[in-house]
């Protein structure tokens, strides 16, 4: 059996689903669509290490879905003892944000068009469902993957009231495009957000596009891990065309 077909009958088996029919694929943005993680690692390093706080470019990886409050918290945790006042919240995750911005717009993942096309070939609806709350994302990806996504299908941190870990905003684009968990597949480049993407019940594959070990991905609960978009999108017509055939 091959590696694809045994992390697909380990998959059924764990969520004793009888069969697959692979209806949508639901998209992160972040690590998956821009390859934006070393910019945000950069810009995190750099504000925390201007007001003096210790850490690695590397660590901020592992940090991607998380909210900058809960970042901000976990090093002035380490840092200090304490957790930082609302104010000091507000005033660092701003000059994160500038640090990011002046660094220019991340560029696109290798291959993530390529990803984008399989599954509209393929007759699956496409949702993006990330963390950010960007005013400019939806025009962003319009214009960057033209007809790769609806207007109505995305979902945000606007959209949720608990994001990634939680896996309401994997469940919220279910319901949007009316598809059940053993109809969906989750493309996720991170820990915070493949658990998410588990949690919904959805075959969610891990794609090492940064730093993370595939098996922090595993661990996570990803069905299957790549490490690259490429080695995905070249595994990605036959591991549809296998959950398709799939038989209990
Ligand atoms: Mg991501």
């Amino acid at each position: 059996m091959t590696q694809i077909k045994s992390a697909i009958k380990r998959f059924m088996e764990a969520h004793q689903y009888t069969q697959f029919d692979p209806r949508a694929a639901l998209i992160d943005m972040d690590g998956v669509l821009y390859d934006s993680m070393p910019l945000h690692a950069s810009a995190w390093y750099d504000m925390v290490t201007a007001h003096g706080i210790k850490a690695t470019r590397d660590e901020f990886f592992g940090y991607e879905g998380m909210t900058g409050a809960a970042t901000i918290n976990l090093l002035f945790e380490r840092e200090y003892g304490r957790n930082a006042t609302p104010d000091e919240v507000a005033a660092l995750y701003k000059e994160k944000t500038e640090n990011f911005h002046a660094q220019g717009g991340a560029p696109l993942m290798k291959d993530a068009n390529k990803m984008l096309g399989i599954f509209t070939r393929e007759g699956m609806e496409r949702v993006l469902v990330t963390g950010s709350g960007q005013t400019s994302l939806i025009e962003r990806i319009s214009h960057d993957y033209p007809g790769a996504f609806k207007p109505e299908n995305f979902i945000t941190s606007r959209s949720v009231a608990h994001g990634k870990p939680d896996p309401e905003p994997y469940l919220k684009a279910m319901r949007l495009v009316d598809v059940k968990p053993w109809q969906s597949i989750v493309v996720e480049n991170a820990p915070c957000g493949v658990r998410a993407g588990a949690r919904a019940g959805a075959f969610t594959v891990g794609v090492a596009t940064g730093p993370i070990p595939l098996d922090d991905l595993m661990a996570a609960g990803a069905a299957i891990a790549f490490d690259s978009m490429g080695a995905f999108v070249k595994a990605l017509p036959g591991l549809i065309a296998d959950l398709r055939a799939y038989n209990s």
